[in-house]
């Protein structure tokens, strides 16, 4: 069966159209997820690495891990279901794209109405003063990098246990508030608050559509979970959508 069919999607473009993102839709891009199969941990180094960094977070131990994360996401690029989300986000007249992810790949691929709940890995921040710095070259001159005010910097990502910026939180809740459509893709939906999200656009009313490769946490309550991956899926469901909506200038990103 089409997928829009299963969906009963009307193609409105006024509509409010969310989305949540996680590691899996990354996955394909080649950047290893968090948990369960194919996750960063299997590396060796990874958990090596990992192990030594820690609070205050701003510490040479910390980035030689996060240096080796950001190696790893420098060899990858965006793929169809980072591009989708862009021409989607071209078409809807209201589109947010809430992502957990930090690896930026959302903003290299060119998505503009962004909320990066847990930061972002090629930006340093400054423990004094909150400054937030782009680091987009890896390998760092100097671990770690300092900020102009003679401040060691710590990565521009959420730790467990860390608040999320509250402008950030409040602009993830109120989008959320409003959807009419709620896509969740590539989460294991185990991190709050960002699994909350999908939980309160359905409780507005919205129709809540996830894609994951597994059944998630998540699956027992949104209006339709669909099995794959995201690069296959999310491409399919929006040619179906500029189909039934006969639209032919859109977009097509692949
Ligand atoms: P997670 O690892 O807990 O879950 C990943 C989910 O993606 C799983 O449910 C898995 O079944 C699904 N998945 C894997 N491949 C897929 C594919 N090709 N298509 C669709 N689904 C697929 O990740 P999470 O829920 O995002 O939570 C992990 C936390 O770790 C987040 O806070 C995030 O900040 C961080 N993290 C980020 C990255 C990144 O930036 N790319 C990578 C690892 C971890």
């Amino acid at each position: 069966m089409e997928l829009l069919e299963r969906l009963t999607i009307i193609p409105d473009r006024a509509q409010q159209v969310v989305v949540l993102t996680g590691a899996g839709i990354s996955a394909e891009s080649g950047v290893p997820i968090f948990r369960g199969t194919g996750s960063m941990w299997e590396d060796p180094l990874a958990r090596r690495l990992a192990a030594r960094a820690g609070p205050p977070w701003n510490t040479k131990a910390t980035w030689e891990f996060y240096e080796w994360r950001r190696a790893l996401v420098a060899r990858c690029e965006p793929n169809t279901a980072h591009r989708t989300l862009v021409a989607m986000e071209s078409y809807f007249t209201n589109f947010c794209l809430i992502t957990q992810n930090v690896d930026g790949l959302h903003r290299r691929a060119g998505s503009k109405n962004l909320l990066e709940l847990h930061g972002n890995m090629w930006q340093g921040r400054c423990p004094s003063d909150g400054a937030l710095v782009d680091l987009p070259d890896t390998p760092l001159s100097s671990l770690p990098p300092y900020h102009s005010c003679g401040t060691a910097l710590r990565p521009h990502v959420v730790q467990f246990g860390e608040p999320i910026d509250p402008t950030i939180l409040s602009e993830s809740l109120k989008a959320s508030m409003r959807a009419d459509l709620f896509f969740v893709i590539g989460t294991s939906g185990v991190v709050a608050p960002a699994r909350d999200l999908p939980l309160l656009a359905l409780n507005k009313g919205a129709k809540v559509i996830e894609i994951n490769r597994e059944e998630t946490v998540l699956t027992p309550h949104v209006t339709v979970s669909i099995r794959g991956k995201a690069a296959e899926i999310l491409p399919r469901l929006w040619n179906e959508l500029l189909e039934k909506a006969g639209v032919r200038d859109a977009p097509k990103p692949y």
